[in-house]
């Protein structure tokens, strides 16, 4: 169908690589995507987008549009790489720099798949005077859960009738479970030091407190739906044992597949808190960072994706990437990957799949699924026994596997992209939909305005 949009995304096959391979070598964490966002706005710039910078009060933020009137797309980029990933590209784990970050979900091809996907489908409108607009949306801190979430705060998304959105993964198929809902907070105790030997009783602990706190949330775990998952870690315990600590912090997600359960679920953990410092004698404050919507991924929307991924067919591997993945098998870091059973390579090869499970991870895109009907799909840039941000997934996004599971991504983007301005009825059709699964609510962000955006 998109004939000229594939053509150009081939012809610009390798600056899209020259991209995605230059924010893997130059991996940044949430909101510090300082270079990547750069590069990103400068590509989509001479490429004749109008371009912004850091809108939305979130400074590695971009908004890119070209055409003009309705329908208007969105594509969501990303690129925010994990703490502590850094890998080679090879099949062995070794990093580049040990303890760097790296890019283990393989946000480097996420945001560059997106612009394959602008660029391609601005030149067939071109060409043919479609008339509608594209918008790209570069996104940070995906990894926090929170960037989107700030953004929709700042007025992003508003704009968009439809959206399309892409991940790497190990094989082609889109979603049509959820994935969860979340908050995240941490929670400071103060307390009073003293000799924890000479004199124990002058001592209010403040890690006594968190301890206390974790009982009362375990116990709190009968009592919530089946699909509430709590997890926390303790950031600061005290300094030894022989000091009573007077200063004691703890960090904590809660999901759930719905807003509701997780706010629900988020004051009932908050009340465990406040109950443990009255025990205890200690102080609590409560820092909440954030949270994020479950997804809604449109049906209409990921009809059409399932639908373009079909009709372009498999990605066609060639015998060293191939060799690489086996190889990447033989070593991976989870022996229970999700997709190692499917086929008999280690790389996806079958026709898409079509995916009904929930997942219990989290993702910001959930947010913008409540603003605008969309979709949320996935190509095959790993082995197919990856682990989620295993360092598997980092030696694939610096490789030839990584790059061509990008550029397939951006044609089945541009393809459905498409298929929505030849065919206005299917706006109309996400829409409905989208209305009816709203029942009546509207979004509301997750992030009062008193949260700062992190820096
Ligand atoms: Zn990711």
């Amino acid at each position: 169908m998109g004939k000229l949009a594939q053509d150009y995304i081939d012809v610009k096959s390798e600056e899209l690589i020259e991209l995605a391979s230059k924010i893997w070598e130059n991996p940044e964490v949430g909101y510090k995507e300082v270079k990547a966002s750069e590069w990103t706005a400068e590509f989509l710039r001479k490429e004749g987008f109008d371009v912004t910078v850091g809108d939305y009060g979130v400074p590695t933020s971009i908004r890119a549009s070209w055409g003009e009137g309705k329908p208007v797309i969105g594509l969501l980029g990303e690129y925010d790489a994990l703490p502590g990933m850094s890998q080679k590209v090879k099949p062995e784990k070794e990093a580049i720099i040990e303890g760097a970050p790296g890019h283990a979900c393989q946000h480097n091809l996420l945001g560059v798949g997106h612009v394959g996907a602008a660029i391609g489908l601005k030149k067939e409108m071109e060409e043919k005077g479609l008339k509608g607009t594209i918008v790209f949306y570069g996104c940070p801190a995906e990894e926090e859960l929170t960037g989107k979430v700030f953004m929709a705060r700042g007025g992003a998304f508003k704009d968009l009738d439809i959206v399309l959105d892409w991940h790497p993964g190990n094989a082609n198929m889109v979603l049509r479970g959820k994935m969860t809902a979340m908050n995240t907070f941490k929670l400071h105790f103060t307390g009073i030091t003293a000799h924890a030997g000479g004199d124990p009783h002058n001592g209010r602990s403040a890690l006594d407190a968190v301890e206390l706190t974790h009982v009362g949330i375990n116990y709190l775990r009968e009592h919530v739906t089946d699909d509430v998952r709590m997890h926390y870690t303790i950031i600061n315990g005290g300094q030894a044992p022989n000091i009573v600590p007077d200063k004691a912090s703890s960090w904590y997600f809660v999901r759930a597949f719905s807003r509701e359960a997780v706010e629900d679920t988020y004051e009932r953990m908050i009340k465990v808190a406040k109950g443990a410092a009255m025990m205890t004698d200690t102080e609590v404050e409560v820092e909440y960072l954030g949270g994020c919507y479950e997804t809604l991924n449109n049906k209409v929307v990921t009809d059409l994706l399932l639908e373009s991924m079909r009709e372009l067919g498999p990605i066609k591997w060639s015998e060293e990437e191939k060799q690489f993945a086996e190889k990447l098998e033989e070593k991976k870091s989870n022996s229970q990957g999700m997709f190692s059973d499917i086929g008999n390579s280690a790389l996806f090869e079958g026709e898409a799949l079509d995916v009904a499970m929930d997942a219990f991870g989290s993702t910001d895109v959930g947010d913008v699924l409540h603003i605008a009907p969309g979709s949320m799909f996935m190509t095959a840039c790993t082995n197919l026994g990856a682990a989620g941000h295993s360092w598997n997934n980092t030696a694939c996004a610096g490789h030839s596997i990584g790059m061509k599971g990008m550029l397939y991504a951006a044609k089945v983007m541009s393809e459905a992209g498409l298929k929505i301005l030849n065919d206005t009825s299917i706006v109309d059709k996400a829409q409905e939909e989208f209305k009816k699964s709203m029942n009546g609510k509207e979004y509301k962000c997750p992030i009062p305005d008193y949260v700062k955006v992190p820096k």
